[in-house]
């Protein structure tokens, strides 16, 4: 077996122990392949290990990568989410090849993907992305702002709004962790009781997944457990 597949069933692991913990079924908790700044071929061994959900930062990385792999047979089944920050002139790149934007943090942003949206294409599935760490570094809206976000997207064609991603502090301290994604999980609640759409808590990277799972997230996005390092952010 690869190291990928090693490292991917050892990824599906904590996944199930965490759900086993929080009482929680595995299988609701889909994993999201974080390949950005890694080569095709790591994609490529991770897919023949049965991983299907794969995350990009990089727009214009991410554009030549899907291209590659659409030309090649026997790749059409990934399903691609754009995670990164998203500057508004990239957003074609975006709305014309993924499944799924999790970044989603702005008004423009919104009217972009729905106007770029090919209409041969499925509606594009959006997270609204929260800074709940309120750290000036990282993107995302604030906590007053999520409601009037939703309301913008769920009246768009082109758009189906799917819940909220965020990115929780960097710290060791599992207090001001937990507060997050306690907040998050609020949040989350309230959204999905206003819009039935909404089923997606996406939350939990290698080193906090066990506890985001604790607080509910129904998605998790993994990128060094299971590709490793990475040389660039
Ligand atoms: C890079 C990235 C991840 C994966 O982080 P790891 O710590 O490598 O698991 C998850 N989510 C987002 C938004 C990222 O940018």
């Amino acid at each position: 077996m690869n190291q990928i597949a090693q490292h991917l069933l050892q990824v599906k692991e904590r996944i199930a122990q965490a759900a086993g913990q929080a009482g929680r079924n595995a299988e609701s908790i889909p994993l999201l392949a974080v390949s950005k700044t890694k080569p095709i071929e790591a994609i490529m061994a991770a897919h023949a290990a049965g991983q299907r959900r794969f995350g990009e930062s990089y727009a214009q990385e991410a554009a030549t990568k899907i291209d590659t792999l659409r030309q090649q047979e026997g790749y059409a089944d990934i399903e691609w989410h754009f995670i990164g920050p998203l500057q508004s002139n990239k957003s074609r790149l975006v709305a014309e090849r993924f499944d799924w934007v999790q970044s989603v943090d702005r008004d423009k942003l919104i009217e972009r993907l729905n106007n770029q949206r090919p209409a041969t294409m499925a509606p594009l599935n959006v997270c609204l992305q929260i800074n709940i760490s309120g750290e000036s570094s990282k993107s995302g809206t604030s906590e007053q702002e999520i409601f009037q976000l939703a309301e913008r997207v769920a009246q768009c064609e082109r758009l189906v709004l799917r819940g909220l991603m965020a990115i929780p502090e960097h710290t060791s301290d599992e207090t001001v962790l937990a507060a997050q994604m306690t907040r998050m999980q609020a949040l989350f609640t309230e959204l999905a009781r206003q819009y039935p759409s909404v089923d997606t808590l996406s939350m939990g990277m290698t080193e906090d997944l066990e506890l985001a799972i604790a607080h509910g997230s129904t998605m998790v996005r993994v990128g060094t457990a299971i590709f490793g390092a990475r040389d660039y952010s």
